[in-house]
């Protein structure tokens, strides 16, 4: 077992984003086994954060489900009377790595491969909501792949545990936009209308689904880099995004139903889970082996 980190030996850099450092590590008594560590540094102020980070711990603790990433441990190191200090997630190695990395090796995948990926997705966020939890950014970078091909979420960074009713805007500035469903750019809708957020990941699992067959972000073309503002206005009173000729009815609908700009008449989670391009036999044939890196 993994009793404190000084029984862990830094091997890699897997990878850094707003909250922190993951690195790959391996156990001192055993070489072969790896995990992920990642690394969140926090003052006093909470300076460098998106949000206290005790809520991804808690949540990366409690979750017990093969489409979530797994964490062996937690550890707190710092001073507990409110100053700074680490907090360090030990966590299952995904050797694929991020469904990111993927695409800038791979840059499209094929429907088979898409509706594996969508259902495993599905099947995390439904374990999730659950358990009253939004994710709130589903992206590529935060979707992992082991060497069993097999799809997981990853990074709580900006989750939140919905109780009942809005609590007010607390979008923030350092998440991803691009993903971000309409109604959560539509500042007025929030405190007002009691808009449901899990419906959120729903939306940002469309957005990523497209992506991953046309082999850019689906909003823009493949050399944009719109700024903020042009990124809301194409997601929020933009038409709604065309789909992809090439790709199969189900396809087509299934993914109409995420991007569904009005999230009352989106598609839910158990919804999807239920329709036909997950239901497919096609779907349980292929999972992501193939297009896994294992660097
Ligand atoms: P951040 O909050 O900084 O975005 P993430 O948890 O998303 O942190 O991790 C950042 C990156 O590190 C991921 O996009 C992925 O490339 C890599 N990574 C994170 N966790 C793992 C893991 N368990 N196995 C392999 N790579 C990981
Ligand atoms: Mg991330």
């Amino acid at each position: 077992g993994i009793r404190s980190l000084l029984d862990l030996e830094k091997v890699a850099v897997l990878g850094h984003g707003n909250g922190g450092i993951v690195y790959k590590v391996h156990h001192k008594k055993n070489y072969n086994s790896f995990y992920a560590l990642k690394v969140l540094r926090f003052d006093q102020n909470g300076i460098g954060f998106r949000q206290p980070p005790t809520l991804e711990a808690e949540i990366l603790k409690r979750a017990d489900s093969p489409y979530i990433v797994r964490c062996h441990a937690v550890f707190y190191n710092g001073d507990c009377n409110g100053g700074g200090g680490d907090l360090s997630f030990v966590m299952e190695y995904m050797e694929g790595g991020s469904l990111y990395d993927i695409l800038q090796q791979h840059h499209r995948l094929p429907e088979e491969v898409i509706c594996v990926l969508a259902k495993s997705v599905l099947e995390g966020l439904n374990y999730l909501h659950g358990m009253n939890i939004v994710h709130r950014d589903i992206k590529p970078s935060n979707l992992l792949v082991n060497e069993k091909g097999e799809v997981k979420i990853a990074d709580f960074g900006v989750s939140h545990v919905v109780e009942g009713r809005f609590k007010g805007n607390d979008m923030n500035a350092e998440g991803t936009c691009a993903y971000m469903s309409p109604e959560r750019f539509d500042l007025e809708r929030w405190g007002g209308e009691n808009a449901d957020e899990f419906v959120g990941d729903v939306w940002s699992l469309g957005v990523v689904m497209l992506e991953c067959l046309l082999g850019h972000f689906p909003f823009f073309g493949p050399q944009q880099r719109p700024d903020w503002a042009t990124l809301m206005c194409a997601i929020c009173f933009g038409e709604k995004l065309e789909m992809p000729e090439k790709a199969s009815q189900e396809f087509q609908s299934f993914v109409n139903k995420c991007l569904e700009k009005d999230w009352k008449k989106r598609g839910t989670v158990l919804e999807l889970l239920n329709h036909p391009f997950v239901k497919r036999n096609s779907c349980s044939k292929k999972g992501m082996e193939d297009y896994v890196l294992c660097g």
